[in-house]
């Protein structure tokens, strides 16, 4: 079988071009520039640490894949990116992990980095629907074809915003057309009815994130510009203060360090003062190992 026919679209997984790398690989025989060829999971849990319309009250049920289309060298979940761990399933054995979460109480389903692996998600979503809010948790570099191809199945999008300049997510990411694509996701996302309950649950939306780097204000003022016009109420935005060097960053050494309480004062006045209401700020102890999962597998 060289393709997963589903309902909500057709992906060739012998010439793959489910997310915007367009690699070409023929994951049938080996690995794209993702660096998986099928499905694996490093971790599944009840996560306690993610914004508190998603977390809220026992957890959400978060899912880790292995590999992922951006490879940020700083990523904190760098063992599980670059897809050094990960048990490799089945989108049938994907559905008992959900029905898992659903017995341990979880108050959302959330997919963490699955742009790569879209394909084996409708498979997974068609045989089985959890009766919980279903979160998409990506790093923002997704594929608008491919979210159409899944978008009957999320309630949630919870992406990354990275950068904003060109040459910053260059340096940083290897792509230069970071933001090109990640503003086209975005406003595809944005169409998602907001839906809060009453006692702060979220059940439906968008939810972007961005996290402040270090010597990166002014391109985290840019973003801000970008979401105020752009998503405005029709949104949240997630700012986050809890960047700590992980991963590969000797080559990068302005990154060797965590963001100081002037540079994310900054970002946050900046976005009270755009009058973005729609806003989660973090704590700036707000960081380090707590948020780093031990992987199960
Ligand atoms: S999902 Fe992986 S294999 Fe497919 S285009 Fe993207 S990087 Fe390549």
């Amino acid at each position: 079988m060289g393709k997963i026919l589903s309902k909500s679209g057709l992906f060739a997984l012998q010439n793959c071009t489910a997310c915007p790398v367009e690699c070409g690989a023929d994951r049938m025989k080996g690995v794209g520039a993702c660096g998986v060829d099928g499905l694996t999971v490093a971790k599944y849990y009840l996560h306690p640490f993610e914004e508190p319309c998603i977390s809220f009250d026992k957890g959400s049920g978060t899912v880790f894949f292995g590999g992922c289309n951006l490879r940020c060298p700083y990523c904190q979940n760098y063992e599980v990116s670059r897809a050094q761990r990960g048990k490799k399933i089945t989108p049938r054995e994907l559905t008992d992990v959900f029905k898992r979460l659903e017995d341990m109480g979880a108050d959302n389903v959330s997919f963490v980095t699955p742009s790569h692996v879209i394909p084996y998600l409708c498979e997974a979503l068609e045989i089985y629907r959890p009766a919980l809010p279903i979160v998409y948790n990506s790093g923002g570099y997704d594929k608008v074809e491919s979210l159409q191809a899944i978008d009957e199945y999320i309630d949630i999008y919870l992406p990354d915003c990275k950068f904003y300049s060109s040459a910053l997510s260059k340096r940083y990411l290897g792509k230069e057309d970071y933001f090109d694509v990640a503003e086209k996701a975005l406003l595809f996302m944005a169409q998602k009815p907001l839906k809060m309950r009453e006692d702060g649950k979220m059940l439906s939306g968008l939810v972007v994130r961005h996290l402040v780097m270090p010597l990166c204000t002014g391109d985290s003022k840019a973003i801000l510009r970008w979401f105020s016009k752009n998503v405005g109420d029709k949104g949240y935005l997630s700012l986050m203060s809890q960047y700590t060097p992980f991963g590969d960053v000797e080559k990068f050494p302005e990154l060797n360090r965590g963001v100081t309480a002037r540079e994310y004062a900054t970002v946050l006045a900046y976005a009270e003062e755009l009058g973005i209401g729609n806003l989660f700020a973090q704590e700036r102890t707000s960081k380090g190992e707590k948020y780093i999962p031990s992987w199960d597998f």
